[in-house]
């Protein structure tokens, strides 16, 4: 355990002082080299491709210029980066009464904002959960209505699961939903494209706990500890199983975390 610790914190002191979030940067997930140098602005706008020019924003969400601002990506986010002892919680296919509450509980004790994707139907059961994370200032998600491969869904099939759970994360916390993951971490084209005209950014994770798969709370959180470092989006579930031990690893290594001088904390979009 000393060890480890002296290890998180060994690999914080090397970076330095402490960066700012925001920025994240796709496809340097699991590489081994220091972040980039923080950005002094936005990033650069990745030219859209032709069909681009073709997609129509939707409807309800803000006027055409803001869609305009969300590029369509070709791979998701994966990390931060221009960071240093940042790091970004992130809590998939709630909200379940069964952990959730738990979850919101610890982070609250250590005043920290994580991220949650959730998924609208789990949502609509459990809307004072999902009030709650907003109210906490944690920063909702959308991973779809019914947590479907996306990849074996035609182009409507996909909108539909998009837009009816940002509609109900709209409704229930006063702000539609920025950020969006695909459930199993399976990308498609349409998923890119639609995600963009509803105005937001795909997120994927640095860090899998692999939670789901039960491999006891220890685990989980060695998992968590040996994966810890600068800019890291770490991946664990609220919902979808027995969740017990992600909710007792949280309240382990959180503390272990913060004592090693990692600041827990949720991107921004520039737009916002
Ligand atoms: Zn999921």
């Amino acid at each position: 355990m000393l060890t480890r610790r002296r290890a998180l914190l060994a690999g914080v002191g090397a970076l330095g002082a402490a960066g700012v979030a925001g920025l994240l940067m796709p496809g340097t997930g699991g590489e081994a080299g220091p972040p980039a140098a923080p950005a002094p602005g936005p990033p650069a706008r990745r030219p859209l491709r032709p069909s681009a020019y073709r997609l129509q924003p939707l409807a309800g969400y803000g006027p055409p210029a803001a869609a305009a601002r969300t590029p369509v990506r070709s791979e998701p986010l994966l990390r931060m980066s221009g960071v240093g002892r940042t790091m970004v919680l992130t809590f998939d296919d709630g909200p379940d009464p069964r952990y959730t509450p738990d979850i919101l509980r610890t982070l609250r004790e250590y005043d920290v904002r994580a991220m949650f994707f959730v998924c609208g139907e789990m949502a609509a059961a459990n809307r004072d959960l999902l009030a709650e994370m907003a109210e906490d200032g944690h920063v909702v998600g959308n991973h779809t209505w019914s947590h479907p491969l996306l990849t074996q869904l035609g182009r409507a099939r996909i909108r539909d699961e998009m837009v009816r759970t940002s509609e109900i994360i709209e409704e229930t916390c006063g702000e539609r939903p920025l950020w969006f993951r695909a459930p199993y971490g399976a990308w498609n084209r349409a998923a890119f494209q639609l995600g963009a005209e509803l105005d937001m950014e795909p997120l994927a994770w640095t860090v899998d706990t692999l939670d789901w798969t039960e491999p006891g709370t220890r685990t989980i959180v060695d998992r968590v500890e040996d994966g810890a470092g600068p800019g890291v989006v770490l991946l664990a579930h609220d919902a979808g199983g027995d969740r017990s031990q992600t909710v007792w690893a949280l309240r382990d290594y959180l503390p272990h975390l913060l004592d090693a001088g990692y600041h827990i904390t949720v991107p921004r979009r520039y737009q916002v």
